[in-house]
C-alpha cells in the first residue's frame, strides 16, 4: 500500500458538480493548449493525442475528464491501476465508451500480474529482462503486450528510461519478442527552464524513432508513437513531433500528494 492511498479512495465514483465542470474546463483548455501547439509547429489538427495522467484522481474524477472527451489514460502505479481498474470498467460501459488504459510508471516485475489483463500498453519498459518478463506473462495470458521504450534524453540520475545510446539496439530486440508489440518511445522532459535544453532531448528522441522505424528491423514498423510532453512542457514537445502528450496537473489541479 502507497501511504497515500490511505488518505483517499480511489475507487470512488461520484464527485461533485463543480469538481466535474473543473475537470471538464481542465480537459477542453489543455486540447485548445494542443491545437494552438500543433498550429504553430505548421502540424495538422489532431496529430497529438492527449493521455489525462490520473496517478493520485479517483475513478469519478477521471470518469469526469472522459465525459469531456479524454480516450487515453496513464496511471503511475500498478496499486492505482488494480484500485480503478473495476471501477472505470463498469463506468466505461455504463457510457458507451473504449479507453486506452496505459501504464507510464515504473514497473517492477513482481507486479505485471497486477496490470498484465488491465493495462493494454506499458510505456515505461526501460531494460530487456522486464521486455523478456512482460512478453512471458503476455504470452502466458494469450493477449499481446503494446510497449514503449522510455529513453532517458536529459540523463538526470532521478528517471527511470535506458540510455540514449543503447535506445536503437535494445528497442530492435524488444520489437522482435513474442508477446509484445513496440508501438513507440516515451521520455520525460529534462526538469529545466531553458526551452533548448528540453527540446534537445525531444529532438532526440524523435530522430531515434525514425531511425528504429527505418531500421527494417522485425516488428520495428510499428514504433510510431512518440510519447512527450507533461503540463509544463507540452508545447515544445509538440513543436518537436510528439504525437502524444501525458498531461495530468493542466488538467485536474495541482496533486495533494505525490
Ligand atoms: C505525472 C506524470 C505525467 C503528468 O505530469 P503533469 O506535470 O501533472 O502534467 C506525465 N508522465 C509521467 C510519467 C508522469 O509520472
Amino acid at each position: 500500500m502507497v501511504a497515500y492511498m490511505e488518505h483517499k479512495d480511489l475507487a470512488n465514483q461520484v464527485i461533485g458538480p463543480e469538481r466535474a465542470v473543473k475537470i471538464g474546463d481542465g480537459v477542453h483548455r489543455v486540447e485548445d493548449l494542443i491545437r494552438q501547439a500543433e498550429g504553430a509547429a505548421g502540424r495538422p489538427e489532431g496529430s497529438v493525442a492527449l493521455l489525462a495522467a490520473t496517478k493520485t484522481r479517483d475513478v469519478g474524477e477521471i470518469m469526469a475528464a472522459v465525459d469531456a472527451g479524454i480516450r487515453l489514460i496513464g496511471e503511475n502505479r500498478p496499486q492505482e491501476v488494480a484500485a480503478k481498474a473495476q471501477g472505470i470498467a463498469v463506468q466505461s460501459a455504463r457510457r458507451g465508451v473504449d479507453l486506452g488504459f496505459h501504464l507510464i510508471g515504473q514497473l517492477q516485475a513482481n507486479k505485471i500480474n497486477k496490470v498484465l489483463h488491465q493495462v493494454d500498453t506499458v510505456e515505461s519498459v526501460d531494460n530487456l529482462d522486464l521486455a523478456r518478463k512482460i512478453a512471458v506473462r503476455a504470452q502466458a495470458g494469450g493477449l499481446t503486450m503494446g510497449v514503449y521504450l522510455e529513453v532517458n534524453e536529459s540523463g538526470e540520475e532521478s528517471k527511470s528510461g535506458c540510455d540514449p545510446d543503447s535506445a536503437f539496439d535494445l528497442a530492435c530486440t524488444l520489437a522482435g519478442l513474442e508477446g509484445l508489440e513496440l508501438d513507440g518511445l516515451m521520455t520525460v522532459g529534462a526538469h529545466v527552464d531553458d526551452e533548448s535544453t528540453v527540446r534537445r532531448g525531444f529532438s532526440h528522441l524523435r530522430g531515434l524513432c525514425e531511425a528504429i522505424r527505418n531500421s527494417g528491423q522485425a516488428g520495428t514498423g510499428t514504433c510510431r508513437t512518440l510519447s512527450m510532453g507533461m503540463t509544463d512542457d507540452l508545447a515544445w514537445a509538440v513543436a518537436e513531433g510528439s504525437t502524444q502528450v501525458r498531461v495530468g496537473r493542466a488538467i485536474f489541479g495541482e496533486r495533494a500528494f505525490i
